[in-house]
């Protein structure tokens, strides 16, 4: 018989309430809380604790993130609301570019994105000056809206919580693409050439640290990454849980 927890964890109410004042704060679409609520339900069967696959994806994602030549760090409105802090410290630490971009675009809600990374530290944000912005081919028009100056010339594009047909046209344009994405099974968890499936509220600032660490041990150690191997450890893990419960 499953027997589920009755309340999550405080920890993940605390996650919660940072996604509705980001949407109070217009960061965040309605649609933004939803994709929330579907990453909740993984976390829950992931037993909301970072595993060894995800510290193996994250160790894998420092390497490609250190060795790129051109980062850039993808940032929408739940990643923003989420970690402001974690994404300055890892562009400061991989000399990436941090570009807003967004599923749902506004101005004012990329202005008000802009604004919490500033506050955060952030010096140059681009996607925001309409005069750099270029097409990726192959996506409808609302979304394929890049900068020249970072995803339009990245070679490694960290892109957390992204929707699957983004994910794909990143991938056709020939760019490296590492997500963060707590369900193993979405598309764009499937689509990366890096997923580490946590969520970004813990893994981001093990990334950060596993930059540093990859940085000072310099360039080109560490085995081969399989992403495929990695997914189906996540759904083996997630599958384990589940028998748990099921025993319990
Ligand atoms: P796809 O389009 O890739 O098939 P989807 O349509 O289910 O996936 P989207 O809304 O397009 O979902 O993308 C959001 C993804 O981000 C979801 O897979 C969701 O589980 C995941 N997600 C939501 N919140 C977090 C979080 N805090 N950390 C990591 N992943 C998250
Ligand atoms: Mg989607």
């Amino acid at each position: 018989m499953l027997i589920p927890r009755t309340h999550p964890r405080a920890v993940s109410l605390h996650i919660r309430e940072r996604l509705v004042r980001g949407y109070r704060d217009g960061l965040v679409v309605e649609e933004g809380l939803l994709a929330h609520g579907r990453g909740e339900m993984f976390d829950y069967l992931i037993g909301e604790r970072t595993s060894r696959a995800s510290r193996m994806a994250i160790r894998a994602a420092a390497r490609m993130l250190v060795e790129a030549r051109h980062p850039v760090i993808s940032v929408n409105g739940n990643f923003a609301a989420l970690c402001p802090k974690e994404i300055v410290s890892l562009a400061r630490v991989i000399g990436a570019k941090i570009e807003v971009n967004l599923f749902y675009a506004s101005r004012k809600r990329k202005r008000a994105i802009a604004g919490v990374l500033r506050e955060n530290g952030a010096a140059e944000i681009l996607g925001l000056d309409e005069r750099f912005s270029r097409q990726i081919p192959r996506l409808d028009s609302a979304r394929r809206v890049v900068d020249e100056r970072g995803i339009f010339i990245g070679d490694v594009i960290l892109v957390p919580l992204e929707d699957g047909d983004r994910t794909l046209a990143l991938k056709k344009f020939g760019k490296k693409v590492i997500t963060f994405d707590l369900n193993p099974m979405s598309r764009t968890a499937q689509a990366a050439d890096v997923t580490i499936v946590d969520n970004v509220t813990r893994g981001m600032g093990l990334l950060v640290a596993a930059c540093k660490a990859a940085g000072r041990r310099g360039h080109g150690r560490g085995g081969r990454f399989d992403n495929r191997k990695n997914l189906s450890d996540s759904v083996l893990a997630i599958k384990k849980n589940l028998g748990r419960m099921s025993d319990a």
